[in-house]
């Protein structure tokens, strides 16, 4: 036999099933009866009310017709971008972040593909949540660093489990993962639960990384608090993106911020291990980069204001149909981000075994798309995003509603 020293790579995590490959299989099930309907991306311009601010590509425009910014940028992205991005979190920090804080990113996905191979070491281990958003998975896998999961509560509102967490942690555990709001639960942690989770990585000694790609995407009663609000406790690396508040995701400008205000990764190198990383990735544009200041700053508050008024409707509206919708449940109405966890009850359904077979025969009747919750780690619930047209909403859970009641058990 011929020998290769090569071969795909085995991971230590190789559990999830791929977003893309579920929702691609879903798609080519779908009939062509009935309009199709995605109730599953979360790429908010699917919605054509979701439209960016007419601040933001005048801001891009002038940037590239300046012709000054054709150039590669610099490893942390300009500094004009950090800056301003520095002062823009900080106006919700109880200190003030400097421009040296931040490195931009193609995306908070590049934030993501990049903290975690400078976290990994060999032995090394890091806690995601679940359910949670897979690409924390499948990058980790890439970087051999092992996977350990805690678990979001459903009865309380998807907080951590905290006590599970000192039990999955040992000496090789790096960091924390937390989606704050939380993509896909839909919630927002409050000030006190996010104290108790830093006050136990501090105990841990292990960073937190708060994914924070939904920043003030919030509409329920929790106000967005950012996770470096408790970095005197413990340091915290912030991962945020304009990809979702502007309504802009194929512009792939996103950022880290260390929030650290004693010093703990320069002490530990983590900063000198990102400018290192930095170095050998590719950048964000740099007219997108160029144009962060203008946006950041001209961005009118009606437009924010008016787009949570929309998501907030969309919660509401999805909140009171789903409740009307026989074998599922809903445990806690979504307050943030754009997707919510929907549990089914297969205790009062026949002739589906499992989440993947409910959809994959919601969009063969139906044409529906939702996905499975195996896709973010919570086998036999559904993932449901709500952030479409109002009329699709309304049409899509009616559709759903209807694909429920056939498979409902008699009473
Ligand atoms: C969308 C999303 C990302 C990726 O952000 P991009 O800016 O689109 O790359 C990261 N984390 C979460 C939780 C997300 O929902």
């Amino acid at each position: 036999m011929e020998k290769w020293n090569f071969e795909g790579k085995k991971g230590l995590s190789g559990s999830t099933i791929s977003v893309r490959a579920v929702y691609n299989m879903l798609m080519a099930r779908t009939n062509n009866k009935k309009p199709m309907l995605r109730l599953c991306r979360v790429d908010p311009t699917d919605n054509p009310s979701f439209r960016t601010t007419h601040e933001a590509p005048h801001a891009v425009a002038t940037a590239v017709c300046s012709y000054n910014f054709n150039s590669y940028a610099p490893t942390a992205g300009l500094p004009q971008a950090r800056r301003a991005i520095a002062n823009y979190l900080s106006s919700d920090l109880p200190y003030q972040l400097t421009p040296e804080n931040v490195f931009l990113t193609a995306g908070g996905a590049q934030a993501i593909d990049i903290i975690l191979p400078v976290l990994a070491c060999p032995g090394a281990n890091i806690l995601l949540p679940r359910p949670g958003y897979p690409q924390y998975d499948s990058r980790a896998t890439y970087c051999f660093l092992e996977v350990r999961y805690f678990d979001l509560l459903p009865q309380r509102g998807w907080e951590v489990d905290l006590d599970s967490i000192e039990a999955l942690a040992d000496d090789n555990t790096v960091a924390m993962v937390l989606i704050n709001p939380s993509n896909p639960c839909g919630n927002v942690f409050t000030y006190q639960h996010l104290k108790r989770v830093a006050k136990i990585a501090r105990k841990l000694g292990i960073l937190v990384i708060s994914d924070e790609v939904y920043a003030h995407v919030t509409f329920g009663r929790n106000p967005f608090v950012p996770m470096g609000v408790f970095s005197s406790i413990v340091p915290v690396i912030s991962i945020g993106s304009l990809s979702k508040r502007w309504f802009v995701p194929g512009w792939r400008i996103g950022w880290i911020a260390t929030c650290d205000p004693r010093g703990i990764f320069q002490k530990t190198g983590v900063v000198t291990n990102i400018i290192n990383y930095l170095e050998s990735t590719s950048d964000s544009p740099t007219f997108i980069q160029a144009a962060i200041p203008e946006i950041l700053d001209k961005t009118k508050d009606d437009f924010l204001s008016k787009n949570i008024n929309m998501l907030r409707e969309a919660a509401n509206t999805f909140y009171d149909l789903c409740k009307e919708i026989p074998c599922l449940t809903c445990p806690h109405k979504p307050e943030g981000a754009m997707a919510v966890m929907v549990e089914i009850n297969f205790s009062q359904i026949k002739d589906i075994i499992d989440d993947m077979d409910f959809c994959a025969k919601l969009a063969e009747e139906e044409s529906v798309i939702i996905l499975p919750g195996v896709t973010v780690g919570l086998k036999n619930w559904l993932r449901i995003s709500f952030a479409v047209s109002t009329s699709d909403l309304v049409d899509g859970l009616s559709r759903i509603k209807a694909f429920c009641l056939r498979y409902a058990k008699m009473p």
